[in-house]
């Protein structure tokens, strides 16, 4: 299983890889070739050192290696420059056009998908994964051919100098490499603690500002406080406890190193006097033997990189293999516009096969341009019905029609742009008031327009009133404006549109009753133009709507106009006797 996970996520990562594959080639022809010039200097120090034990040497002879020397360590300059280039620049090309895909993506899955997943999580994927994808995709394969070639060629030359002092000189070095593998792991743990204390860091902070209003209201800001000096204590050690395995680690490098340097000083050395090396060949061994630790540290660098890499194409592999719930069919081009004649048959829903239905057997006909109220207790399923409106969960054949055309059979982007939706909880951008109004519009959409729907929502006067009218910049979530602002705002956004479809989710609810009263008769043209949906808790909202249906535990438990559901005597009847003498309401 794990094996063909690692297998598609290769396939995946290479199929980004692929398109680089010019520049990435060219970049390791580089690299290989600053490795040689490494290689080809011990040989010439070790042809001039020889040169100077032999009597007849010329000053020019050294004067001409020592040029040679320097010309070719300015050239690594420019190779270096270019070999970086080569392969971080798609690397950072690959992580970017990752980043776009998977957010494209994401932006299709379904609100199940959203409401199993934490945003903290789907960041981490963003940034860490990305991260890691990017390093298995630049350094980690810079490391892999450095280290392969530097390995092999410096073998190859202190083989030619003398395989027996080769092999006695080697014998500490597959040490470091099993000592990058065994600690490797570690420190990849412990990494991952580092990672995981500043998400929290980041997170608490994130949850603490945007939840600022809460926080003062209950007094909690010395528990948020020391909750933050907690995680940042959490942060600090585990930062000590990685960077104490460095501190190991690099030391027991440095001595199995130096071990190696003291074997080649007492076998090399014992050689020299027995005259079977050259003094020139006893220091370019001395060259050889530094060149060859670090592939000996880089393999086990290399290998946990790809790990990572692996690790973290298989999560992004796992978010891009998830589907939307519902499948985004054609354009919609050839489906005429809807007029908004609803129809819900036997409708019956639940959010999983574990959990209860929550609509149950719902049947209601709702003429284009006609108004439906919708009362009922909180948790009865209405906004429940509204989303399903919207195809935002899967809906049985022939349960909804618009125009009678199945729900599922409609173009989704057709569907919803047919639907000016103003939710419970009005979701505002950091953004200027124009922005937020018109936003999923075009930007040359004419401020008149824009003006006249904020007028109908009664948000207009307000806007005149903030520092730069209709650009004065919202804080995050429109925390700068009240729950009523936000709610009126929502409100002209929808307006807004000129979809044939209109929802307003308990969009009144945190309006002062004149206020709720002002919106509502300058809404009544709007309402009366397009099918309305209007979900309530006031029973003054919708009063005036052709219809009204009482939910009760996803049923609907009453139906009819005002006057009927009052001398009904039902639930409806009850809660206006309630909202009459100014009781609150459930
Ligand atoms: P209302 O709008 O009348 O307050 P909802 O439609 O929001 O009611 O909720 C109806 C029921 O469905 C409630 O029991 C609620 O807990 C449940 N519910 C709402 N949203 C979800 C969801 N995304 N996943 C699972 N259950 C949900």
């Amino acid at each position: 299983m794990k094996l063909n996970l690692d297998s598609q996520a290769t396939k995946f990562l290479l199929s980004y890889l692929r398109k680089h594959t010019t520049s990435i080639t060219l970049g390791m022809l580089v690299l290989i070739a600053v490795d040689t010039i490494q290689l080809i200097i011990p040989k010439i120090i070790q042809q001039t050192l020889d040169t100077l034990s032999n009597t007849s040497f010329s000053t020019s002879i050294i004067l001409k290696k020592s040029l040679i020397i320097i010309a070719l360590a300015a050239s690594t300059i420019v190779l270096r420059f270019l070999w970086r280039l080569f392969i971080i620049r798609p690397s950072r090309k690959i992580e970017t056009q990752l980043r776009e895909d998977m957010f494209e993506h994401l932006e299709q899955l379904s609100p199940s998908y959203f409401n199993k997943s934490k945003t903290g999580d789907l960041m981490a994927l963003f940034i860490n994964d990305l991260n890691s994808i990017r390093m298995a995709c630049g350094m980690a394969l810079i490391g892999l051919v450095d280290a392969l070639f530097l390995s092999t060629m410096s073998l190859l030359f202190m083989f030619t100098i003398s395989v027996k002092l080769t092999l006695l000189t080697i014998i500490p070095l597959p040490a470091i490499i099993f000592l990058m593998i065994r600690t490797g792991k570690m420190i990849q743990n412990r990494h991952i603690r580092v990672q995981q204390s500043f998400d929290a860091i980041s997170s608490h902070a994130q949850e603490s500002i945007s939840g600022i209003r809460l926080v003062k209201s209950f007094h909690q800001e010395r528990h948020e406080i020391n909750r933050f000096r907690q995680l940042c204590d959490t942060y600090v050690s585990s930062n000590i406890s990685l960077v104490k395995i460095w501190g190991l680690l690099f030391p027991s490098i440095t001595l199995l190193g130096s071990l190696a340097l003291g074997f080649l000083i007492y076998f090399g050395g014992k050689q020299v006097i027995l005259q079977q090396i050259s003094i020139g060949q006893f220091v370019s061994f001395t060259f050889y033997i530094n060149l060859l630790i670090w592939p000996m540290i880089a393999t086990g660098w290399v290998f946990n990189m790809f790990q990572r890499g692996l690790a973290s194409t298989r999560r992004v592999l796992e978010l891009m293999n998830t589907k939307p719930q519902i499948a985004i069919k054609n354009s919609g081009e050839n489906f005429s516009p809807l007029k908004g004649n609803i129809q819900f048959n036997s409708l019956s829903f639940r959010y999983n096969e574990q959990s209860p239905p929550v609509l149950s057997d719902i049947n209601l006909v709702i003429p284009a341009g006609s108004s439906l109220g919708i009362i009922g207790k909180a948790g009865s399923g209405k906004t429940t019905l509204v989303s399903l409106l919207f195809h935002l969960y899967p809906v049985g054949h022939n349960q909804i029609t618009i125009d009678g055309h199945d729900i599922n059979d409609i173009p989704l982007s057709l569907l919803r742009s047919s639907i000016a939706f103003v939710p419970q909880d009005s979701s505002l951008f950091s953004d200027s008031i124009r922005e937020n109004i018109s936003f999923g519009l075009n930007d040359n959409i004419a401020q008149e327009a824009i003006e006249n729907a904020a007028r109908k929502a009664s948000i207009h006067k307000d806007i005149l009133n903030f520092s730069q009218a209709y650009s004065t910049r919202i804080g995050e979530r429109g925390i700068t404006l009240s729950g009523g602002q936000k709610q009126r705002l929502a409100i002209a956004r929808a307006l807004l549109l000129d979809s044939p479809i209109l929802i307003l989710d308990d969009a009144l609810s945190a309006v002062d009753s004149a206020t709720e009263r002002e919106i509502r008769t300058a809404l009544t043209h709007e309402i009366r133009k397009k099918t309305s949906l209007i979900i309530a808790h006031r029973i003054s909202t919708v009063k005036d709507c052709d219809k009204i249906i009482v939910l009760a535990d996803g049923k609907i438990s009453e139906q009819g106009s005002h006057e009927q559901l009052l001398s009904a005597g039902g639930f409806y009847a009850r809660l206006y006797e309630l909202q009459k003498t100014g009781e609150p309401v459930s």
